[in-house]
């Protein structure tokens, strides 16, 4: 089977470190310290983040984090189906494919998600396009092919290895059974008050690399149409609380810090919380986290607000969020402009908070440069025209500022009918408004 050629910057990305060491055990190739990129860096080819490790074989390439677990999966040979596409593990164990997309070439994923990448869910979600690459033989040969490693490895005599390379191959055998692997994603899952139903779209920035921290359990509304809420009523936590959560999450993480750079402050409204409780947390998880060292740049802290906490938000607010030493994110659930189908969403706000939160968003978002305020609302045929109309007249009248910072992003329904009629709509969209455009891909943690 023909290898991929490399790109020399591939290659840059993936050997710029001195303490690199390989060596060969059967026919695997294992490399230590490997350095990749700083952990904000991106590309349109497939950038490693920070530390890790590597275990080669003729046909596919495996990467761990610095504590063993395996971290990401791609083929070298032509069976893989293209070079720069990948799969990642998730630290709540789901593997997500990264497509450079259907449309290969033509630059279309960029349009649609804002990034290169199209990730491609191993669990149901919101997909505006049926993808399924897991049915692929050359990325299903992947699992099996690591099944294969992990089986040789477990039965390998290290002995011959330096300590170093004996450490790193234990540490693999020993965090990679799928019972562990589980275990630990029910750990994070247990230290923050359960799994993460829903990461902001905005983390697509540091491709969903976040450190989830809970401020408060639930949201405001209930909405009748969402799948993803919490049914506890709405509940921030104590500072002793949070303080507690940031420890045990530091320890959680331990020598994958380094690779980390940014938090997601949860839950579904954390603006809600007010601004105490976000600023106690992400000063606390800046020290724990240790994002004050300088290979990282300005870490990211996400957050998910709502057109009620938005709305009520003060200057002082957004000067305190400014003040931080993070770039922050906050994604509003906005859903729709029109009355009737927020009714019938059994979304309990009204047109004109939308359009404020909108016209709030555009304000903030000039305003503060150390902070951007993002939008999400529904896309899908089952809605009425007034709806699109609405929702389109809106993104087409905002002020000229608007194109300069921020984004609108359109959350698909989960569509099996008539998915194919989605996308055309979602272009349409894009093309008439003045602030950019994304589809919202729901992804959990
Ligand atoms: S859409 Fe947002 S506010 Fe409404 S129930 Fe879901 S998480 Fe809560």
């Amino acid at each position: 089977m023909d290898e991929f050629q490399e790109t020399d910057e591939w290659l840059e990305a993936e050997m710029g470190d001195e303490e690199m060491n390989s060596c060969c055990l059967g026919d695997l190739v294992v490399i230590i310290n490997t350095r990749g990129a700083v952990p904000t860096a991106k590309g349109a080819y497939p950038v490693r983040y920070g530390l890790y490790g590597e275990i080669r074989t003729r046909a596919f390439a495996f990467h761990f984090n610095p504590t063993g677990e395996i971290r990401y999966m791609r083929g070298l040979t032509q069976a893989w189906p293209h070079p720069w596409e990948w799969l990642k593990r998730s630290w709540g164990n789901d593997w997500v494919y990264y497509s450079v997309g259907l449309d290969r070439g033509q630059g279309r994923v960029k349009e649609w998600v804002g990034e290169d990448y199209l990730p491609c869910l191993s669990y149901e979600s919101n997909a505006i396009r049926e993808v399924t690459p897991y049915t692929e033989p050359g990325i299903a040969s992947s699992f099996s092919a690591w099944s294969q490693v992990y089986g040789t490895l477990c039965t390998s005599n290290l002995e011959g290895l330096t300590e170093e390379m004996r450490d790193f191959v234990e540490r693999v055998i020993r965090k990679n059974d799928d019972n562990t692997l589980m275990a630990q994603a029910e750990d994070l899952h247990g230290i923050i008050g359960g799994r993460v139903s829903v990461l902001p779209p905005d983390t697509r920035r540091v491709d969903y690399e976040v450190i989830p921290v809970n401020i408060a359990d639930g949201c405001l509304y209930k909405c009748r149409f969402c799948t993803v809420k919490s049914r506890a009523p709405f509940a921030p936590k104590t500072d002793t609380e949070i303080a507690e959560q940031i420890e045990a999450l530091k320890g959680f993480y331990g020598s994958n810090l380094q690779n980390l750079n940014a938090i997601f402050v949860g839950d579904h409204d954390a603006l809600a919380a007010g601004i105490e409780r976000i600023s106690f947390a992400a000063t606390l998880s800046y020290e724990a986290f240790g994002f004050e060292r300088p290979q990282g740049g300005t870490p990211s802290l996400f957050l998910f607000g709502s057109a009620g906490s938005f709305l009520s938000s003060d200057e002082a607010t957004f000067e305190r969020l400014e003040a931080l030493p993070y770039k922050v994110y906050i994604n509003l659930g906005l859903e729709s402009v029109d009355g009737p189908t927020l009714k019938e969403l059994g979304k309990p706000i009204t047109p004109e908070m939308v359009r404020d939160s909108l016209y709030k968003m555009v304000r903030v978002n000039e305003r503060y440069p150390g902070v951007e305020v993002s939008a999400n609302f529904l896309l899908g045929t089952t809605f009425s025209d007034p709806h699109r109309e609405t929702l389109m007249t809106l993104l087409s009248e905002l002020p000229e500022s608007a194109r300069k910072k921020g984004c609108v992003y359109l959350s698909p329904l989960v569509e099996t009918q008539r998915r194919e009629e989605v996308l055309p709509m979602f272009h349409e969209m894009k093309e008439k408004s003045v602030i950019s455009v994304y589809v919202y891909l729901i992804q959990r943690l």
